[in-house]
């Protein structure tokens, strides 16, 4: 019955660590919201319309985006628009912050 109750082993946290993997983390949602924001405020006539023919696209379903910030990666979702006309879509041009 050799149970040697060893409690508490000793943790040493490394809080400089931990403050920048948040640091980290904040920035990469700070960033991904102002895409979000960004890409959800009004885009201009001007650049909902296809590239290719200057037909106004259609509203598509948003595609997944990764942006790379200094901080690290950062998603969200990226606008997207369809031309019926040209079968193709596009995305209207939405500034990144930073770059
Ligand atoms: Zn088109």
């Amino acid at each position: 019955m050799g149970s040697t109750g060893r409690r508490g082993g000793r943790r040493s946290r490394n809080w400089k660590n931990w403050a920048v993997q948040v640091a980290r983390v904040l920035a990469q949602q700070i960033v991904a919201e102002t895409l979000a924001r960004q890409a959800a405020q009004s885009v201009p006539t001007a650049d909902q319309t296809c590239p290719t023919c200057g037909q106004v696209g259609a509203p598509a379903d948003p595609e997944p985006r990764t942006v790379t910030t200094p901080a690290g990666d950062a998603q969200w979702d990226e606008p997207e628009r369809y031309c019926r006309r040209g079968r193709r879509s596009f995305f209207p041009p939405v500034q990144v912050p930073g770059t």
